[in-house]
Formats: structure tokens, C-alpha cells, sequence
């Protein structure tokens, strides 16, 4: 029997009983993406034989797509596919893609990383926007459900993240697979937990009752009626056309500025024109979306040093001591932040139900204030590194990851949090809009990160390592100071803010 919208909201317990096979796809999509992503940058140089830098800035235009696309991906779900085709056109556009970077990935590269932005930008955004739909607007489980949802998103980064790059590097697998064929058994992983991911959803939607389904529009004798047809398989073809425009895009990073100058005024553009139609009381919550979204630029442009400058900073500035064992450090810079969040995302969503309990919890907007506290001791403690480091230039993989663990419950204030209160401050219609626009703030948070850590890394030339070391110490000062700052701002500002927010909280 189809389950009503109020018979999945009114559960019983901790969590809604859907929420594990969202946290599934989602985990399987999240394989699939940051096992690409880890790919990225070593597939074009050393495979491809591109330029460093040419390499990385493409690398960054392919991020900086990504999350752009999920405005587009949140904007047609809501007016013509709704969240559940949009994921299944999404799921299969990534699958095509890994598909066909599997089959030639020499050959076919930009392309398939193009069917790939376009299929995560429909995917991920409505994916989160589902799981928002499980909760009543004022249930005080959601920020919990979401803290969950967020641990099965960094399980699959963890593993594809690992799995992908050491399989098409011959570090896994090695002797089951041959030599010339490991990148495409690499991309191939991609895509076959993909289909997992698919056919996971497939199953689920029995249980999601009308949660998803395609918008309908009301005729003029006031009876809703299906979309036309036209309109949904418009929006496939419009997507097929857009792939090609993203190879282009991607391989000239002057459009990348282009586009990221223009993608943003445009949506503020549109928000405001959609703002315009609400009542005043849902006009207020989508302006206290626009505060959390604003800040969450800032965060993201600290935040994602980790892929650029942190990155730079730990091939040629840290030892290999991690406790007792020996460690990569590059490995523990690009995983520990995810086996963090793993380990302690289900401690907060515990901390946030004990406290709301209680009635302690803090609201949004402190949480957020919170996390870009936390963000600030974490840059503070990655430039105490200095203060460890040999003649030589080189530092601590202990106190380094000590900054890591700080900055993750930065990470975990704000970002499952920041999801959760997007499906509350929206209004109805245009919950998958609003989703897309949280991600596209990420989106200019790696353009911003792009541009810090180009500025961290311009060290005079003949320094020496530990002058260099010093010089970037010195930057993530910096940004401590400027995260610091934004959290006493978001604090400063709550009682504001929470007033546009009224009963959300
Ligand atoms: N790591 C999270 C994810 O992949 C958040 C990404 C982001 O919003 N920048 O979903």
C-alpha cells in the first residue's frame, strides 16, 4: 500500500526507516564522484601528459562545474522532472559517463568528465532535498537524519576516494588486473557502484510515497493535471546539448571565470524574482537561506584548501609519523578529514538529540558561528605546525592532522546543517532551487579556494623550505583570523536572523 506523507513524517525513534537507502545511493554516488575527483588531476597529468598547471586549473573548472550545475539539476526538478526523475536522469548521465571513460578514458576524457558534471548536478541536490522531506518543517530529529546522511556521504568518498586512484595506479588489484588496463577498470569501479546506487533507488521508491514525484500543474478549473510531455524530454535533450558545451567550457579556464561571474548574479537574479511571489512570513525564511548560503562561500573557500595549497603543503612540509605507524601524508590529508566525519558525525547527531531533549540545542545560525569557530582553531593549529618544524623546513603529521580533526567539526556544524535548514527555509516549490543554490555557494567556495591558494603559495623564489613553510604558516593565520571573525559575526547576528527565520529553528 503507498504510504501517505504523514504516515513516513510521523515515525517513530531516532531516524525515518527511508533514510537508509538515500543514505545508500547517496553513499554509491559519493564513490562514484570522489573516486573521479581523486582521478582528476593525476589522470591529465601523468596520463594525458598536460601541463601541471593547465592540469590543475581544469581540475578546479571541473569542481567549480560541478556545483554550479547543481543549480540547474535543483531548478528543473522542481518546475518539470521533480526530485525523483531528476535523480535517475542524473544516476544515468554519471553512469554513461564513467561507461564511457571505462571504454577509452585516453580518448574520450573530457567528455565523459562532462557527462559527469552534468549527471552530479542533477543527482546530488535532490538526493538531500528527498531526505529533508522525510521530517516535518519543525521535527527536531531532521539536523540528526541529516548528520547520518552525512556520515554515508563521506563512507563512499573514503573508499572510492582510495579505491579508484590506487587501482588505476596498480597499487590495488594489481594481479588481477592487467597492466594496460587498469585506468579503465578504475573509471569502470565508478561506474558499476553507480548502477548499484541506481537500482538501490529503484527499490527504494516504493517507500517513499508521494515524496518526489513530478510536479503538476492546476488547470483553470482548479484540478491538477500532469506536466506536458514535451517539457520533460525537452529537458533531456537541453542536458544532452549541454554536455558538449561543458568540454568547451572546461577547456578554456578564462570561461570558467565567465561563467562563474555570471552563473551567480543571475541566480541572485532569479531568487529574487521567485521571492517576489511568496508571502512576506516565506519571503523572510528564504532571506535567512540567503545568509546561510552567503557565509557558506567563505567557509568552502577556507574549507578547500585541502585539495590545493594543504595539498602543496603536505608533499613537501610534513614527516611521516602519524602516532606510532609510518603514514603518507598526502593520503591523510585527502582522507582523514572524511574518516572524521564518519567516526564523529554520529556523536554530534547523539549531542544534537541529547540537547534538544533538553531543550539546549543551539539554533542554526549559532551552529554555523560554531562551525566557522571550529574552522578558525583548526587553521590556528595548522599554523602552530611552525612551531614544531625542523631547520629543514619540515613539520609535524601529528599536529597537522590535529588541525584536521578540529576543522571536521567545523565541517560538521555547518555542512550537514546547512542541508537540513535549506529543505526547512524553503517554501514547497522551490526546495530543489534552494538545494542547488547551497551547493553552488561550494561552488564558488573552490573558485575562492582556487584564488587563496594561488596567493599561499607565491613564495619569494631561492627562499628556503622553512621560510616557505613560515610564509604559509602565516596565510592559514590569516584565514583563521577571517574564520574567526565570520563566527562571531553569524553569533553577533542571530537574534537577527532567527526572527526572519520565525518557527524554523
Ligand atoms: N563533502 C560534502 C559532499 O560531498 C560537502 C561538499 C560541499 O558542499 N562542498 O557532499
Amino acid at each position: 500500500m503507498e504510504l501517505t506523507l504523514e504516515q513516513i513524517q510521523d515515525f517513530k525513534g531516532k531516524y525515518p526507516r527511508q533514510i537508509w537507502s538515500l543514505f545508500f545511493s547517496e553513499m554509491w554516488e559519493r564513490f562514484c564522484f570522489y573516486g573521479m575527483r581523486g582521478m582528476l588531476t593525476f589522470f591529465m597529468v601523468y596520463e594525458l601528459l598536460m601541463k601541471k598547471d593547465d592540469a590543475q586549473l581544469q581540475y578546479g573548472a571541473t569542481q567549480a562545474f560541478v556545483y554550479a550545475f547543481t543549480f540547474v539539476g535543483g531548478l528543473f526538478a522542481d518546475k518539470i522532472l521533480g526530485f525523483r526523475k531528476s535523480l535517475f536522469w542524473g544516476g544515468l548521465l554519471m553512469i554513461v559517463g564513467s561507461l564511457i571513460l571505462a571504454i577509452d578514458p585516453h580518448q574520450f576524457f573530457f567528455l565523459g568528465i562532462s557527462f559527469t558534471v552534468v549527471g552530479t548536478g542533477f543527482f546530488k541536490p535532490n538526493i538531500s532535498s528527498m531526505v529533508g522531506q522525510l521530517y516535518k518543517s519543525n521535527d527536531n530529529r531532521t539536523d540528526a537524519g541529516f548528520s547520518l546522511f552525512y556520515a554515508g556521504i563521506n563512507i563512499g568518498a573514503l573508499i572510492g576516494g582510495y579505491v579508484c586512484i590506487a587501482v588505476g595506479k596498480g597499487d590495488m588489484f594489481s594481479s588481477f588486473i592487467p597492466e594496460d588496463k587498469r585506468w579503465n577498470f578504475a573509471f569502470g569501479f565508478a561506474a558499476l557502484v553507480m548502477i548499484i546506487s541506481l537500482v538501490n533507488f529503484i527499490f527504494t521508491q516504493r517507500s517513499l510515497g508521494p515524496i518526489g514525484l513530478q510536479p503538476q500543474k492546476l488547470n483553470s478549473d482548479g484540478i491538477y493535471q500532469p506536466l506536458e510531455k514535451w517539457k520533460e524530454y525537452g529537458t533531456y535533450i537541453l542536458t544532452l546539448v549541454l554536455v558538449p558545451v561543458i568540454m568547451k567550457m572546461v577547456s578554456v579556464p578564462e570561461y570558467t571565470d565567465y561563467f562563474m561571474w555570471t552563473i551567480g548574479p543571475l541566480t541572485l537574479l532569479y531568487l529574487f524574482y521567485e521571492m517576489s511571489k511568496v508571502t512576506t512570513a516565506e519571503r523572510n525564511k528564504l532571506w535567512a537561506a540567503l545568509v546561510f548560503i552567503i557565509f557558506s562561500i567563505l567557509f568552502w573557500g577556507i574549507y578547500e584548501q585541502s585539495g590545493g595549497s594543504l595539498s602543496i603543503f603536505a608533499a613537501e612540509h610534513l614527516d611521516k609519523k602519524l602516532l606510532f605507524f609510518s603514514a603518507d601524508p598526502n593520503g591523510i590529508n585527502n582522507s582523514g578529514g572524511a574518516f572524521f566525519v564518519i567516526i564523529f558525525a554520529f556523536v554530534f547527531s547523539f549531542i544534537w538529540l541529547w540537547l534538544s531533549k533538553r531543550k539546549m540545542e543551539p539554533n542554526t545560525i549559532i551552529k554555523f558561528g560554531l562551525g566557522f569557530i571550529f574552522l578558525g582553531l583548526g587553521y590556528y593549529v595548522l599554523f602552530a605546525t611552525k612551531f614544531f618544524a625542523s631547520l629543514q623546513g619540515i613539520t609535524s603529521l601529528n599536529i597537522f592532522t590535529i588541525a584536521l580533526l578540529v576543522i571536521t567539526f567545523g565541517e560538521l556544524c555547518l555542512s550537514p546543517i546547512g542541508l537540513s535548514i535549506m529543505t526547512k527555509l524553503s517554501t514547497e516549490k522551490l526546495q530543489g532551487v534552494m538545494m542547488g543554490t547551497w551547493f553552488l555557494a561550494s561552488a564558488y567556495g573552490q573558485y575562492v579556494a582556487g584564488r587563496i591558494g594561488k596567493t599561499l603559495s607565491e613564495v619569494p623564489v631561492n627562499s628556503t623550505k622553512l621560510v616557505a613553510l613560515n610564509t604559509y604558516a602565516e596565510g592559514y593565520k590569516m584565514l583563521g583570523i577571517y574564520a574567526l571573525v565570520a563566527g562571531l559575526v553569524l553569533i553577533l547576528i542571530s537574534p537577527f536572523v532567527k526572527k526572519l527565520m520565525q518557527e524554523v529553528h
